[in-house]
């Protein structure tokens, strides 16, 4: 970057700042300001139910699978795992032909950029991911940012995924982070909202240390005790993956930077995310003495033996998105998960983003196994389980929220799906693991409940209207459009 496009881009900056200082504020955090487009359905209550007949995978060591086995819920929380349950006041929900597990975990997930899915184009370099998100990004109002994120929630819950850990790396401001903060409360997902900075930041600019700290006073501890709250930083280092309009999002910050940026969020006491799309900044990063557990790197591709060590030592995790990652091209790496496994690091499961994927849990482990067995299989043997297991409770540990979730245990919360066996994609089913693995996928995900809501049953929300959802988030995707005058 030259110091005459740096400088006019600090200035564009300074001028979009004082107008938005102009700007007259909403009012802060408030849910009434998100209600514009709102479901129009308040959240199912928690009540008292029981799972009864279904296959039981309960990815804790602990409780044994079942099959044919019972799982008994109130008031959100799970009170029961067994063979057969004496719960005569609950509702029942048959599980016959059904798999019980755990809800997905997704520790990586732009819902920021999901509206953006008409315009993106895997195989046209021009119209692909970063320069359709660089040129809309920067035009998204806070209602653009409530409506893509319920958009990406839906897509989400439809598909299994009961946590997500929202990486918003376009957080244009405290109302951006309150608009997507409200569609995550209002679906009604577990998760973490990573507070970024805007696309188009420069970066000599610091995070936004006071819209942030005023989020975290505003909205933590959440009274649901579903939202946490944490950082996502920008890149330390040059990127080997989408060009300047990656840069002019991920940023491009030297070790200095980050340091100021990750201070601040620790003393706020929030943990961090970063990608690590381009050569390893791991060795840097802990030569500045910046590692630690609260940190959470994505898109482990080119690590070294000695940085795994390293990453292991600090207690890092470390989240692969499958089935974006084996689209990059071969000289980016290889996604390192035996190396990393075998290492004793922390590892996760994540979609990435959904503007140029669907959202499918069930097909990240299945490319992530393909590519595994193809490259390492042999020398690292990796079974169907452990990838649920990724895919699940080693996700709630990298978020560090496995004591609540993560695992069919009881006195935890009830965060759990069901998932049709006798499809015609799944029947007849065998082993439940390789059912899920090899077999399944969103459509077959019968019942989503998060924190002991029934947010989906027989395959259909049961408070959300989609249609409305889609529609919304369709009409703001093609003011953006209209509004940055492009193609053009
Ligand atoms: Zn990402």
């Amino acid at each position: 970057m030259t110091g005459t496009k740096l400088s006019r881009r600090r200035l564009m900056w300074a001028a979009a700042a004082v107008a938005a200082a102009l700007t007259p504020r909403r009012p802060f955090a408030q849910p009434a300001a998100r209600t514009a487009a709102a479901p129009g359905a308040a959240l199912p209550a928690r009540g008292e139910f029981v799972i009864r007949g279904a296959t039981v995978l309960t990815m804790d060591p602990a409780v044994p699978d079942l099959t044919g086995g019972d799982v008994h819920i109130r008031d959100g929380a799970i009170v029961a795992v067994g063979q057969t349950i004496d719960a005569a006041a609950a509702q029942v929900i048959d599980g016959a032909g059904m798999i019980c597990m755990p809800g997905f975990i997704d520790t990586h997930f732009h819902m920021w950029n999901a509206l953006l899915r008409p315009f993106v184009r895997a195989d046209v370099p021009a119209l692909g991911y970063f320069p359709v998100t660089a040129r809309l990004g920067p035009l998204m109002e806070p209602e653009d940012s409530y409506r893509s994120v319920r958009l990406a929630a839906a897509d989400a819950i439809a598909a299994g995924i009961t946590t997500v850990h929202n990486w918003s790396h376009n957080t244009r401001s405290p109302e951006h982070a309150a608009a997507e903060l409200s569609a995550m409360r209002d679906m009604g997902m577990r998760g973490r909202f990573a507070y970024g900075t805007p696309v188009g930041l420069p970066d000599d600019e610091p995070m936004d240390f006071a819209g942030l700290a005023r989020i975290k006073q505003d909205w933590m501890p959440d009274k649901d005790n579903l939202l946490a709250l944490g950082i996502c930083s920008r890149n330390l280092g040059a990127l080997t993956i989408g060009g300047a309009a990656a840069a002019s999002s991920r940023g491009v910050l030297t070790v200095e930077q980050i340091k100021r940026d990750w201070d601040g969020a620790r003393a706020l006491g929030l943990p961090i995310t970063m990608h690590t799309s381009g050569a390893s900044p791991i060795t840097e990063l802990e030569r500045a003495g910046l590692l630690g557990p609260d940190v959470q790197l994505v898109h482990p591709l080119l690590t070294t033996p000695e940085e795994r060590t390293i990453l292991k030592a600090r207690g890092v995790s470390y989240s692969t998105s499958p089935q974006l990652e084996a689209r990059r091209a071969a000289q980016l790496g290889v996604i390192q998960l035996g190396e990393l496994l075998e290492a004793g690091v922390k590892v996760s499961l994540s979609t990435d983003h959904i503007a140029s994927i669907g959202c499918d849990p069930f097909s990240s482990m299945r490319v992530l196994f393909a590519l595994h067995s193809h490259r390492i299989g042999a020398r690292v043997p990796l079974t169907l389980k452990r990838l649920v297991q990724l895919a699940t409770i080693d996700g709630a540990v990298d978020l560090g929220i496995a004591e609540r979730t993560g695992s069919i245990t009881p006195g935890k919360r009830a965060d759990l799906v069901l998932v049709r066996t006798a499809d015609t994609n799944m029947a007849p089913a065998g082993d439940p693991y390789e059912a899920i693995v090899s077999f399944a996928m969103p459509a077959n995900v019968d019942t989503v409940i998060v924190d002991g809501r029934v947010l989906r049953r027989g395959g259909k929300f049961t408070a959300f209207d989609h249609a409305q959802i889609v529609a919304q988030a369709r009409e703001a995707a093609f003011a953006l459009r209209a509004k940055a005058k492009w193609p053009s």
